[in-house]
């Protein structure tokens, strides 16, 4: 089928809305029609091409929308479902049988190959071949096509266009929070770095009863807005020493720490804070070969470091569990939204950049 989708053709090059043809299900995939599709941060690193993917691409992955064609094998949903999707991962490895599919051993190849776990294409333009299966489902278009591994049923009482952030941004701050680090109620957590995925934190810390919430960013306005979201304790750390504040706030060190930024100060910061046995979730995702230097005595006195990937979640179980909390009001996620056309999608790109934008919704 034809379909409109915004592709990347060279490395950095804006995206360009056309018309490409879409595969039919096979087997074990599912055709979406896609209502909204959440900007992430990844997007933007595939088309800088520091994550190495094939070109001209489709990204995409964190879409929202309703079941327009099943193939033979699906069992999961059905035509008229609505939907939000995920990540990829093989379902036979080791990790996966563990329920741990971020840490999925065909992690890279399934989610930033260009194809189907077969090796083929899902899309072309006359004879040349568009690359998708972006975390296996390229959603910047007017449909996607994926493995019934990558949709998440959802209630159809809530309204489909708000979804699709959660299948990547938020589930990866709440998740970090909840089955990362399992900060409990009564605990003490620092989360840095302020963007979507560190304010969705900051919700789930106030969901999972965490009595001292502290937010650590170097932009004012954000810092105000995690308040509005349960932030406790505000610190700007381009102004003061965001460990040595965390100390005084905390009477030494703080159990819990989170780093949103991917940046080795950041990250080493995240861990300084720590007090003797805490532990510190690393969300950040830095560039290939990047690396950080820690103190060794500070691992020594029992502190830990967790990496932590899409949130170390079952999409199918968790993504259901945060649109129950955000229909009974306790995790407002609807307010990080900033919605735009696809066919605004550099304006979106822009305006996420500049700060202007905390999670933009494409709709095509
Ligand atoms: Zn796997
Ligand atoms: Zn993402």
């Amino acid at each position: 089928m034809k379909i409109k989708a915004a592709v990347v053709r060279e490395k950095g090059a804006p995206f360009v809305i056309e018309d490409v043809e879409l595969d039919e299900p096979k087997a074990d995939e599912v055709l979406v029609r896609i209502v909204s599709t959440g900007l992430c941060h990844t997007d933007l690193v595939a088309r800088m091409q520091f994550i190495p993917v094939p070109l001209p691409g489709v990204f995409g992955h964190e879409g929202a929308g309703v079941v327009e064609k099943v193939g033979p094998q699906v069992t999961k949903v059905k035509p008229g479902d609505h939907v939000a999707t995920s990540f990829m991962s093989c379902g036979t490895c080791v990790c996966c049988k563990k329920g741990k599919p971020g840490w999925c051993s065909e992690f890279r190849r399934l989610n930033f190959g260009g194809r189907r776990p077969d090796g083929t294409a899902t899309m072309k333009k006359g004879s040349e071949t568009v690359y998708g299966s972006f975390f296996g489902q390229s959603t910047f278009g007017s449909y996607a096509l994926m493995s019934e591994r990558s949709v998440i049923k959802v209630p159809s009482d809530v309204p489909v266009e708000i979804l699709a952030p959660l299948g990547c941004g938020i589930q990866t701050g709440a998740g970090g929070v909840i089955n990362t680090l399992k900060a409990g109620p009564g605990s003490a957590i620092a989360v840095f770095g302020i963007g979507s995925v560190g304010l969705s934190a900051i919700m789930a810390a106030v969901v999972s009863g965490c009595t001292k919430i502290i937010a650590v960013d170097i932009m004012e306005e954000r810092l105000k807005l995690a308040k509005e979201f349960g932030a406790t304790d505000i610190i700007n750390s381009g102004k003061v020493n965001a460990v040595d504040e965390i100390r005084s706030l905390t009477g030494g060190g703080i159990e819990f720490t989170l780093e949103c930024t991917g940046i080795p100060k950041v990250f080493r910061q995240a861990v300084d804070a720590l007090m003797m046995g805490g532990t510190c979730g690393l969300i950040g995702v830095a560039p290939v070969g990047v690396e950080a230097s820690l103190e060794m005595q500070h691992i020594l006195d029992g502190r830990t470091i967790k990496g932590c990937v899409e949130g170390d979640c079952i999409p199918d179980i968790f993504i259901p569990q945060l649109i129950e909390l955000y229909k009974q009001g306790r995790f407002p996620f609807d307010k990080l939204l900033k919605f735009y056309s696809l066919d605004q999608i550099n304006e979106a790109v822009e305006d996420t950049e500049k700060g202007r934008a905390l999670k933009a919704v494409l709709k095509p």
